[in-house]
C-alpha cells in the first residue's frame, strides 16, 4: 500500500523526523488561505499522486511542473488552479497520467544541498538497508546507472537496529559534518524507528536538504507498506486512498483475491500464485497475451469465484478465459459447480476453457460436461492454452 505526501509529512510529525510546514487543499481558495496561514512569503505548491517525478511532469492540459515555487498566497492559488482537477503525466505514471485532486501548500525551503535518503528491506539479506546518496533531487535510478559509486548502502542488523557508528558513516559519506552530522544521524534514527514501527517496505526521501542555515529537512516522501501488517496498522490504512488504486485491484482486495491487471485479452483464473504464472507464460507461449494474474488462493469459496469472474469480465479487453485449477485444498467438483454459477449468472457469452486436475478431477469434468453450458475443457495446461488462444483468434 502507498500513501500521499502529505499523509507521508503527517508520519514524518508524529516520529520526529523535521520537515517543513504545510497544510493540504482541494481548491484554489483552500490553497490561497493555506499558504496565507503559513505566515511566510513564498510557498510550494504540490501536485499529490502517487507517484513521484511531479516536478518533471506535465499535465494533460499541457501545464508544466507539478511542484510550483510561488511567491505569495495569490501565486499559490493560481499554480492549485492550474493542477486541481488535472491529470499529471510523470515518467512513473504511465502515459495515461494521475488525476490531481489535492494539493500540498508547504513553506518553500531554502536549498543549499540535496541529498538521497532511502530504508528498504533487502530481499537478499532479509533485513532493512538504508541506502544513501549525495545526487539527491534527481532519479536515483539514473544515478545507480551513471554514477553508481556515489550511492551508498549500509545493512542494519535486524536485532541489533541502527548503530550510532552507521549514522555517523551515513553522515560522513552524505559530506555532513558537526552539528549537520548530529542531525542527519536524530533524523536517520526517527526514521528507522517509523520504518519498523508502521511495518514499512520502503522509505524513500528525494530530496532530503540542508539549507542555508544548516538544517536538514526531508522535502518529499515515497512510503510502501507492508500489505501483510496492514491488519495491525489502523492509522496506515486509514490513509488508503483507493482512487489512486487500480479499481480492477481494489475490488480483487475486497474478496481477498490477488490480482494484477495486465494489457492483454485472455483472463486467467487460476489457484495459487506459481501456477498463475506459470499459467501467463504457457499462454503468451501459444501466442495469446494474458489480461492479468489472478490467484484465487488455496481455498476459494463460491463467493470468490464468482467475485474473480466479475471483475474478468469488467475489463473490456478481455476476449476469453482461462481457468485452470489444481484440486488440493479445494476439490475440483466444488470449484466446478463455482465456475458453472459464475457463468451462469454472468451470462457468459466469451470462450471459456476450463482445465481441471487434482483431487475429485472425474466428478468435476462430468459436472462440467453435464452442465449444458458452452464450455471447453482441457486436459493439461498446454492443451488448455492453445485452446484458448486459438478460440478468442476464432472469435
Ligand atoms: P518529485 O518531483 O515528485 O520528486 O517532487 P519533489 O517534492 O521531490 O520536488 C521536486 C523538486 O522541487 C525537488 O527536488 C526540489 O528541487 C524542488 N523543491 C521542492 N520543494 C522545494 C522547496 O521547498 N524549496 C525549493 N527551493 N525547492 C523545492
Ligand atoms: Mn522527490
Amino acid at each position: 500500500m502507498n500513501i500521499h505526501e502529505y499523509q507521508a509529512r503527517e508520519l514524518f510529525e508524529k516520529f520526529n523526523v523535521p520537515t517543513s510546514r504545510g497544510g493540504v487543499a482541494t481548491t484554489p481558495d483552500e490553497a490561497e488561505q493555506v499558504a496565507r496561514s503559513l505566515g511566510v512569503e513564498k510557498v510550494v505548491v504540490k501536485a499529490q499522486i502517487h507517484a513521484g517525478g511531479r516536478g518533471k511532469g506535465t499535465f494533460t492540459n499541457g501545464f508544466k511542473g507539478g511542484v510550483h515555487l510561488a511567491n505569495s498566497p495569490e501565486e499559490a492559488r493560481d499554480f492549485a488552479g492550474k493542477m486541481l482537477g488535472q491529470t499529471l503525466v510523470t515518467h512513473q505514471t504511465g502515459p495515461e497520467g494521475k488525476l490531481v485532486s489535492t494539493v500540498l501548500i508547504a513553506e518553500a525551503v531554502d536549498i543549499e544541498r540535496e541529498l538521497y535518503l532511502a530504508i528498504l528491506l533487502d530481499r537478499a539479506t532479509s533485513a532493512p538497508v538504508i541506502i544513501a546518496s549525495t545526487e539527491g533531487g534527481m532519479d536515483i535510478e539514473a544515478v545507480a546507472e551513471k554514477t553508481p559509486g556515489k550511492i551508498f548502502r549500509e545493512p542494519i542488523h535486524p536485532l541489533l537496529g541502527l548503530q550510532s557508528y552507521q549514522a555517523r558513516k551515513i553522515a560522513a559519506q552524505l559530506g555532513l559534518a558537526g552539528k549537520q552530522a548530529g542531525l542527519a544521524g536524530k533524523l536517520l534514527g526517527a526514521l528507522y524507528k517509523l520504518f519498523l514501527q508502521r511495518d514499512c517496505s520502503q522509505v524513500e526521501i528525494n530530496p532530503l536538504v540542508v539549507t542555508p542555515g544548516g538544517d536538514v529537512l526531508a522535502l518529499d516522501a515515497k512510503f510502501n507498506f507492508d500489505d501483510n501488517a496492514l491488519y495491525r496498522q489502523p492509522d496506515i490504512v486509514a490513509m488508503r486512498d483507493k482512487s489512486e488504486e487500480d479499481p480492477r485491484e481494489v475490488a480483487a482486495s475486497e474478496f481477498q483475491l490477488n490480482y494484477i491487471g495486465l494489457d492483454g485479452n485472455i483472463a486467467c483464473l487460476v489457484n495459487g500464485a506459481g501456477l498463475a504464472m506459470a499459467t501467463m507464460d504457457i499462454i503468451q507461449h501459444f501466442g495469446g497475451t494474458p489480461a492479468n494474474f489472478l490467484d484465487v488462493g488455496g481455498g476459494a469459496s463460491k463467493e470468490q469465484v464468482a467475485a474473480a469472474f466479475g471483475i474478468i469480465l469488467g475489463d473490456p479487453k478481455v476476449k476469453g478465459i482461462l481457468v485452470n485449477i489444481f484440486g488440493g485444498i479445494m476439490q475440483c467438483d466444488i470449484i466446478a459447480e463455482g465456475i458453472l454459477a459464475a457463468v451462469k449468472e454472468t451470462n457468459l457469452t466469451l470462450p471459456l476453457v476450463i482445465r481441471l486436475e487434482g483431487s475429485n478431477v472425474a466428478l468435476g469434468k462430468k459436472i462440467v460436461k453435464e452442465s449444458g453450458l458452452d464450455v471447453i475443457s482441457a486436459d493439461d495446461l498446454a492443451d488448455a492454452a492453445e485452446k484458448i488462444v486459438a478460440a478468442v483468434k476464432a472469435a
